[in-house]
C-alpha cells in the first residue's frame, strides 16, 4: 500500500485545518494512523490519491446505500446544476422531497428540509421544548445525535473515541438540562421519568443504536420508551438519520410499529448532499416559523442540488427487491465474518441490523455503551490496519458501523472475508 501522497498532503492539511480534517474521525485517531485522502469512488469502491483502491464500508458513514457516483444520481445533480446552485427561495423539488418523506413515514405529517443531521436534530429538539414548555432532554449513552451543545453528552461516535464525557465549550447550565441513561435500559429511564414529573421535553433515541457500533433495540425497549412518554407528556424523538430509509424505506419506525413524535432524517435523505429533514405530527411541526414561535432557517435548506440527489436516491429505493438484496449481501457478510472467526479461533460479536454492522472483539453479548466499552480496541486496531492494508476500507474507529450498500457485490462481500480471516489470524499470531 502506497501512502506517500496521502501523508504528503496530510502535513499541508494540518498546517491549515485543526487536526488535518473537517470531522474528527477522519483523522483516523482511533486506530492510531493517519488518513489517506480519498481521490475518487465509483459504486462500493473507493480509490485514495496514491491509487490503492478499495472496497468501502464507509459510504460516508451512511448516506451512500446506492453505492458512489450512481449514474442516475450524478445525471440528477448534473441536470440541476445547470439550472442554478442555489437561489434561496421556494423550488418544486422541496414540495416532491417533502412528499416522499410523508408517504413514507406514517408519523410524519409535516417536515422541514435543513442541511444536516446535526441541525434536524438541533430543531427537533428545540420543538420538543417549546411544543411541552419543559426543558430538560433525555438521551442514552452511546447514542449520536450530531454535535449541538444540547446533544453533546455522552454522545457515542466521534466523542467517545476522544474519551470525553460531554465537549469542552458546552456550558454546564445547559449541559445539566441533558440526562442520559443507558440504552436498552427500561428501568433506567422509568427512574428518570418519576425523578422529574411534568420537566422532560422529550426523549430521544436513535431506535438501532449506530454511532456506538450497531446496538439494536431489545424486545420491547422501544414501545416502553413510547408508553412512558405518551403517559408523561414528553415529545418522543426518533433519530432515524441513520436508519431512515436504510432499516426499512419507512425508517425503523415502521420496522417495529412504534410512532414517533418526531423524527430525524439525514445521510440517505441528502443522496450523499449535505440534506437533512426533521418531520413529524403537524401539531408539533406547525409551531415552526413562519408559522409559529420557533425560529429555524437556512440559507441552503432544500438546496437544489441536494434535492435533486435525493429524489433520485428515493426513487430507485422504491424499486421492488432493494432491501431484499441489501439484507442478502448484509447475512452473507455477517455469516462469512462469523466463520471466519471461528476458524481463526477469534471471539468476536457482530451486532447487524439489516445493512448496517458491527463487529466487536469480545465473547459477550452487546447491549450498551458500555459492553462496547469493554471490547478490546487494541484488537480493533490491528485489525482494521490489515484490513486496509489488504484493500477493505472501514470506518477508523471501534464506535462505528459498517455500512453495506446495493453496490456491493457478492465478490465484494467474498473478498472482504477472506481479507478478515487473514486479518484474524494475524491477530492470533502476533499475539503470541
Ligand atoms: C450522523 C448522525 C447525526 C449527525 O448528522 P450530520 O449530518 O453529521 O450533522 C445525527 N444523528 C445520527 C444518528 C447520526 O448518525
Amino acid at each position: 500500500m502506497r501512502k506517500n501522497l496521502s501523508d504528503k498532503l496530510f502535513e499541508r492539511a494540518c498546517r491549515v485545518i485543526p487536526g488535518g480534517v473537517n470531522s474528527p474521525v477522519r483523522a483516523f485517531r482511533g486506530v492510531g494512523l493517519t488518513p489517506v485522502f480519498i481521490d475518487r469512488a465509483a459504486g462500493a469502491h473507493i480509490w485514495d490519491i496514491d491509487g490503492n483502491e478499495y472496497i468501502d464500508y464507509v459510504g460516508s458513514w451512511g448516506p451512500m446505500i446506492l453505492g458512489h457516483a450512481h449514474p442516475a444520481v450524478v445525471e440528477a445533480v448534473r441536470q440541476a446544476a445547470t439550472k442554478g446552485t442555489s437561489f434561496g427561495a421556494a423550488t418544486e423539488n422541496e414540495v416532491k422531497l417533502a412528499e416522499a418523506v410523508v408517504s413514507a413515514f406514517e408519523s410524519i405529517e409535516k417536515v422541514r428540509l435543513v442541511s444536516s443531521g446535526t441541525e434536524a436534530v438541533m430543531t427537533a429538539i428545540r420543538l420538543a421544548r417549546a411544543f411541552t414548555g419543559r426543558d430538560l432532554l433525555v438521551k442514552m449513552d452511546g447514542c449520536y445525535h450530531g454535535h449541538s451543545d444540547s446533544m453533546l453528552v455522552q454522545a457515542g461516535s466521534g466523542v467517545a473515541e476522544l474519551g470525553l464525557p460531554a465537549s469542552a465549550g458546552v456550558p454546564a447550565d445547559l449541559a445539566k438540562k441533558t440526562i442520559t441513561v443507558p440504552y436498552n435500559d427500561v428501568q433506567a429511564l422509568q427512574t428518570v421519568f418519576e425523578k422529574y414529573p411534568h420537566q422532560i421535553a422529550g426523549v430521544i433515541v436513535e431506535p438501532i443504536a449506530a454511532n456506538m457500533g450497531v446496538v439494536p433495540p431489545k424486545d420491547g425497549y422501544l414501545q416502553a420508551i413510547r408508553q412512558m412518554c405518551t403517559e408523561h407528556k414528553s415529545v418522543l424523538i426518533f433519530d432515524e438519520v441513520i436508519t431512515g430509509f436504510r432499516a426499512a424505506y419507512g425508517g425503523a419506525q415502521s420496522l417495529f410499529h412504534i410512532s414517533a413524535d418526531l423524527t430525524c432524517l439525514g445521510k440517505i435523505v441528502g443522496g450523499g448532499l449535505p440534506c437533512a429533514a426533521v418531520g413529524g405530527r403537524k401539531e408539533i411541526m406547525d409551531l415552526l416559523a413562519p408559522l409559529g414561535p420557533v425560529y429555524q432557517a437556512g440559507t441552503l435548506s432544500g438546496n437544489p442540488l441536494a434535492t435533486a440527489a435525493s429524489l433520485a436516491v428515493l426513487e430507485i429505493l422504491q424499486k421492488p427487491g432493494v432491501y431484499e438484496q441489501l439484507e442478502l449481501l448484509s447475512a452473507r457478510l455477517e455469516k462469512g465474518l462469523y466463520e471466519a472467526a471461528r476458524k481463526s479461533r477469534t471471539a468476536i460479536q457482530i451486532n447487524r441490523a439489516g445493512s448496517i454492522l458491527s463487529v466487536f472483539f469480545t465473547d459477550k453479548p452487546v447491549n450498551n455503551f458500555e459492553d462496547v466499552q469493554r471490547c478490546s480496541s487494541r484488537l480493533f486496531k490491528r485489525f482494521f490496519a490489515s484490513m486496509l492494508q489488504q484493500g477493505i476500507y472501514l470506518a477508523p474507529s471501534a464506535y462505528e458501523a459498517w455500512f453495506v450498500s446495493l453496490a456491493h457485490t457478492e465478490r465484494d462481500i467474498d473478498r472482504t472475508i477472506q481479507a478478515a480471516y487473514n486479518a484474524f489470524t494475524d491477530l492470533n499470531t502476533n499475539e503470541t
